[in-house]
């Protein structure tokens, strides 16, 4: 099987609880120590066997192989990766059964971050699953008022719309909201205006 670390917990001695985002589950594994283990992290993507056994709930994970990306030793891009990727497993954490439609965005977020800023293709990634959850406020209600919002759009935690003056935030024309909700793109936002919405996405997904 494949698929992402999104979490890993030291447990007792050098043991770690490693939790996996594959195509179709999340896994949580146990790994015990040894000296001939692979090294894994969070963010990496793995090839791995799981065994299970009767004396514990939690399957042992071994033969794990690590699959690289061509961008794995760009620090700054790992580091926004794992970043990312462990917001992931706050957001799924109670979930078992996955939809393949995770993995593929992970997989496509990691050719596009090959080429594109990262954390322009990051966000980008993000609003694709807010759509896919149906989660994505396109109706530009603002969370705090209820009201329509006209004109400056201020994206709070999970990106959802409030008006600029109802969260004392800095806020965005409607009109780049709209092409970043509708079209995907942040093409028309500044680096900074990028940053800041770096800094929403981190809160939690
Ligand atoms: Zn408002």
């Amino acid at each position: 099987m494949q698929g992402y670390i999104i979490n890993i917990n030291n447990v007792k001695d050098e043991d770690l609880i490693v939790t996996i985002l594959s195509s179709d589950m999340l896994y949580t594994t146990y790994r015990f120590y040894g000296a001939r283990h692979s090294n894994i992290n969070i963010g990496y993507k793995i090839d791995f066997e799981l065994e299970y056994n009767m004396k514990s709930t939690i399957p042992r994970l071994k033969d794990v192989l690590q699959l690289g990306f061509p961008w794995i030793l760009d620090n700054d891009k790992m580091y926004h990766w794992q970043r990312y990727l462990k917001l992931f497993y706050s957001h799924l954490k109670d979930v078992e059964e996955l939809d393949i439609f995770y993995i593929n965005l992970l997989d496509s977020l990691v050719r596009t971050m090959n080429k594109q800023n990262h954390k322009r293709a990051i966000i980008e990634s993000y609003i694709m699953l807010c759509e896919y959850e149906g989660r994505l406020n396109d109706t530009y209600e603002c969370l705090l008022c209820d009201g329509i919002i006209q004109a400056d759009i201020s994206l709070v935690r999970g990106f959802i719309p409030t008006h600029a003056s109802c969260s004392y935030t800095r806020g965005f024309s409607k009109l780049k909201v709209n092409e970043l909700f509708k079209d995907k793109t942040l093409i028309s936002f500044e680096d900074d205006e990028v940053t800041h919405l770096w800094h929403v996405l981190m809160q939690g997904l």
